[in-house]
C-alpha cells in the first residue's frame, strides 16, 4: 500500500489572511464583543478555535448576511473570507458597528470586476452556488448580476446586453467550463472572465494529474465548496473512490483496505494538522496493518 500526499493542499493565502485578521482583532480588543458574520471559513475546527479566543459567531443556515447583521447591536463585526456586499457593509456602519473586512483579495478582485462592468451598463452572468456566502455577496452587488447555478438557468435569461460571464472562485474547473460554453451559446459576444482562484485551480489540477490512484481521501468540512469539488474532480478524472472526511475520526478501514495507492488531500479551509494526522496514520497502517485510530484531535488556529 502506497500513501500519496497530494501537493498543494490545505490552507490558501485567503484563509490564512482571514484567520490572522480575526485573531489580531480579538487580541487587540479584549473588552469589546467581536462578532463574525457567518463561518470565518467553512471548517468547524477553525470556527471552534476562533470561539476559543473569544470570537462570537452569528450564523444560521438560510439567513442572508444582512439578516444576520440584525442580531448584532454593538461591538466589532468581522466579514468573512467569502466577501461582502457594499450594502451590508454600509448597514453595519450605520448601526454604529466597527467593521473589519477579512474578505479574500481574490474575491474582492471579482467584486471589482463585476462593479466595473455594471458601471459600463452591462449585465453579468455569475456562475455560483445558491446559498453560498460568496455568491450571495457578489449577486447582491447589483440587480444586473444574475446567478447561474446550472445550464437551465441560462435559458430563462433573455434580453441581456453587454454580457460578462464570470464565476465563484471555488467552483470546479471542469463544471465551470461546461456552463461557460452554454452561456456563450446564448450570448456569443459575451466577455468571459474565469475567476476560479489560483489556490482552487492548482489543488484541483493536482488531483486531476494523480496517476493509478485507487482512492482519494479529501479532508475537509462537508460545507466547504472547494473540498467537495476535489472529491468530484477525482471521480470525474477516473479515480474510482473518493471520500470527504471531516477528520481522522471519519476514516473507515473499508475505505482503504486492500487498496494499492491511496492519495490524501484537503480543502483550502482545512487545518493542515487534520490532514497530516490522516497521512501519518495511513502510512503507519500501510506498514503494520493495525487500525487503531487516535482519540485526540488538536487544532491550532495557524
Ligand atoms: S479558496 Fe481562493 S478565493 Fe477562497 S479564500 Fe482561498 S484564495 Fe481566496
Amino acid at each position: 500500500m502506497e500513501i500519496i500526499s497530494v501537493v498543494p493542499r490545505g490552507y490558501c493565502q485567503g484563509v490564512v489572511r482571514a484567520i490572522q485578521i480575526a485573531r489580531k482583532t480579538a487580541q487587540d480588543n479584549p473588552d469589546t464583543p467581536v462578532y463574525m458574520l457567518g463561518m470565518i471559513v467553512h471548517n468547524q475546527f477553525v470556527v471552534d478555535a476562533c470561539k476559543a479566543i473569544g470570537i462570537r459567531f452569528v450564523e444560521e443556515a438560510g439567513k442572508t448576511r444582512s439578516e444576520l447583521l440584525d442580531r448584532i447591536d454593538s461591538g466589532i463585526v468581522i466579514f468573512t473570507a467569502h466577501g461582502i456586499s457594499d450594502d451590508v457593509k454600509e448597514k453595519a456602519i450605520r448601526k454604529g458597528l466597527k467593521v473589519v473586512d477579512a474578505s479574500c483579495l481574490d474575491v474582492i478582485k471579482t467584486h471589482d470586476l463585476v462593479k466595473q462592468h455594471i458601471q459600463q451598463d452591462g449585465d453579468v452572468l455569475y456562475i455560483g452556488k445558491k446559498g453560498h456566502p460568496e455568491s450571495e455577496g457578489t449577486v447582491s452587488l447589483s440587480k444586473r448580476v444574475h446567478l447561474i447555478t446550472s445550464c437551465e438557468d441560462i435559458q430563462r435569461l433573455d434580453g441581456l446586453k453587454n454580457v460578462l460571464i464570470t464565476n465563484q472562485t471555488t467552483l470546479s474547473i471542469l463544471d465551470t467550463s461546461a456552463i461557460i460554453e452554454e452561456c456563450l451559446k446564448k450570448y456569443p459576444d459575451a466577455i468571459v472572465a474565469k475567476e476560479i482562484c489560483n489556490a482552487t485551480r492548482v489543488r484541483q489540477e493536482a488531483v486531476m494529474h494523480l496517476k493509478d490512484t485507487d482512492v482519494l481521501i479529501v479532508v475537509g468540512d462537508a460545507r466547504s465548496n472547494n473540498s467537495n469539488q476535489l472529491r468530484k474532480i477525482a471521480l470525474a478524472s477516473g479515480i474510482k473512490e473518493a471520500y470527504l472526511i471531516d477528520s481522522i475520526k471519519d476514516l473507515k478501514e473499508e475505505m482503504v483496505k486492500e487498496k494499492n495507492r491511496i492519495a490524501v488531500t484537503s480543502g483550502s479551509s482545512t487545518p493542515n494538522e487534520l490532514t497530516q494526522q490522516v497521512i501519518t496514520f495511513l502510512k503507519q497502517y500501510a506498514l503494520n496493518g493495525k487500525w487503531d485510530l487516535p482519540e485526540d484531535i488538536t487544532v491550532r488556529l495557524l
